[in-house]
């Protein structure tokens, strides 16, 4: 289906011979933007590292990726494809800059050759969204980057590589108030699009606020116990997750 970005269904991951998700079902459509919460331990990042493709999981199950089966295909194969993962805890890059990073990486995933200046234009639009300084694209990748500088420089590859589904997977965490504005503000730009979608891992509304929301899912102990609207975003922030821990242990 074309409006169809992303469709799992019955997905097992392993790491380390330890089944983590059990057969998680998910579907997200073209520019749709879910909301994935749980407790931590529940599987979250594992669901976003096994869609990337790290090697440290193994992943049964069917997933297709803009109508093309995903799990037979390479990690940079994914990404090329347009699949984008803000990771929990960046990485730092000596040796390849911030502005470089981001350049090879769109060239490869356009197949084409980017003239610098033009690049370089919309860098700058991109930085002064999330109020990024200048002297960062020339910085080492994530080299001395402070954790929210880290996070930034992630939504800055969001919004110049228009992945056509991003995960974010806790994006938010150890921002201080106006760094979370500026990271959302960042994220709600992507939004605009249209043509990006999606799955916003996180356990605080705060990131929410300005942003659409489509659906919010629950993972508890590698199963999604149960899946609704925004409103079950605020559920949660009110009641915790006691109701679908208890519902999800009393042997569901
Ligand atoms: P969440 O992001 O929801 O907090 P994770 O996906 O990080 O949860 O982890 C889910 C469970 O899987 C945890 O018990 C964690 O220890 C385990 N796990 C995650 N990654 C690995 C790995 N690479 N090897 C072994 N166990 C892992
Ligand atoms: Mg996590």
């Amino acid at each position: 289906m074309e409006s169809q970005v992303l469709h799992i269904e019955n997905l097992t991951v392993r790491a380390e011979e330890k089944e983590i998700l059990h057969g998680v079902s998910l579907d997200i459509g073209k520019g749709e933007t879910h909301v994935l919460m749980g407790p931590n331990g529940a599987g979250k990042s594992t669901l976003g590292c096994a869609l990337m493709g790290d090697p440290a999981y193994e992943a049964a199950g069917t997933v297709l990726f803009r109508g093309k089966e995903l799990l037979s295909e390479s990690p940079d194969k994914r990404a090329k494809e347009g699949l984008f993962l803000s990771f929990q805890n960046p990485l730092e890059v000596p040796g390849i800059s911030l502005s470089n990073f981001i350049r090879s990486a769109l060239e490869a995933r356009t197949g084409r050759r980017i003239r610098l200046w033009d690049f370089r234009r919309e860098m700058k639009k991109a930085m002064e969204v999330l109020k990024m300084d200048e002297s960062y694209a020339d910085r080492d990748l994530n080299v001395g980057f402070s954790g929210g500088e880290k996070k930034k420089a992630e939504i800055l590859q969001l919004l110049m590589l228009k992945p056509s589904l991003a995960i974010l997977d806790e994006t938010d965490s150890g921002l201080d108030v106006d760094a979370v504005r500026t990271v959302s503000r960042g994220v709600e730009e992507y939004q605009k699009d249209k043509n990006g979608s999606l799955l916003i891992i996180t356990h605080s509304t705060r990131i929410l606020e300005s942003l659409h929301v489509d659906a919010t899912h629950v993972l508890v102990d590698g199963r999604i116990v149960a899946s609704g609207g925004r409103s079950l975003v605020d559920e949660i922030n009110a009641h915790g997750f006691e109701r679908f821990l208890q519902a999800e242990r009393s042997g569901l």
